[in-house]
């Protein structure tokens, strides 16, 4: 049985085609996911999805890339973080990838919300799931600053460097790979994914986005998760079987709330 450690059922391409993904993700043993929220305008929607079936939990964030949405304070993530099912704090992060006409110095927005979902995580004692992207160093350094919480978390959807990697792991976080794993061009990636040791993996979809290698350029769902484990089993020289135990007990440990 596999888990999807990150996806986005809310969205409306796969909101849309919900019984469909649901039967795929059944034919294909995926029998949990975990489903990330990125707006508190959106939350509602997440959590109604979650509590409507036994399979799903969530999430309550803000994803750094939304600008003009309402912004939290630790205390809206609290509320949040207090209802059933929900079960991490994210996705936060810092993503300096699209700064267009911008210097990292104007992003210091970004670096403040997540520094108030770093204090909400440690408030609550949920895990934190980052998403960093072409910010690597500050989301590390802020991370240090706050203080990373008694919680941990995962890094999600990982594309950046073993050095990066072994940071994350010393600061008692997970790694969590995604279909990117599998894309041709990423070799560099799967070297670092063979350097990640098993017990501090994940594995997600991000899904409607990446889709893993057969299904590339496709809208992504939940059912292919399958695909991103047999890579990394092929990495690790490991049976797909012994990778789906181990990141599935992985993620009931990090997501403890998850276990009833
Ligand atoms: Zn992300
Ligand atoms: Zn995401």
């Amino acid at each position: 049985m596999y888990v999807d450690s990150h996806c986005h059922l809310s969205f409306p391409e796969l909101a849309e085609k919900l019984p469909e993904i649901r039967a795929a993700m059944a034919a294909a043993d995926v029998d949990r996911a975990l489903c990330i929220c990125t707006t508190l305008e959106e939350f509602e929607r997440v959590h109604a999805l979650v509590l409507a079936y036994d399979n799903f939990w969530c999430s309550a964030g803000v994803h750094p890339d939304n600008e003009d949405v309402r912004e939290p304070s630790v205390e809206d993530l609290l509320a949040l973080a207090a209802q059933p099912k929900v079960v991490a704090i994210g996705e936060t992060g810092l993503d300096y990838y699209r700064l267009g006409e911008r210097s990292v110095a104007d992003m210091e927005w970004q670096r403040q919300r997540y520094r108030v979902h770093i204090r909400a995580a440690r408030a609550s004692g949920l895990p934190l799931v980052i998403h960093t992207r072409s910010a690597s160093a500050d989301t590390l350094g802020v991370l240090r600053e706050e203080g990373e919480g008694r919680a941990g978390g995962v890094f999600h959807c990982f594309t950046e460097t073993a050095e990066v990697a072994r940071a994350a792991l010393d600061l008692g976080f997970y790694i969590s790979f995604s279909g990117i794993l599998t894309f041709k061009t990423a070799a560099d990636l799967r070297a670092v994914a063979a350097f990640v040791p098993l017990d501090r993996c994940l594995i997600e979809t991000d899904s409607p986005y990446l889709a893993p290698v057969p299904y590339r350029g496709k809208v992504n769902s939940p059912a292919y998760v399958p695909w991103v484990a047999r890579q990394l089993a092929e990495i690790k020289k490991l049976d797909v079987e012994a990778v789906a135990a181990a990141t599935s007990r992985n993620f009931e440990l990090l997501f403890s709330r998850t276990v009833t």
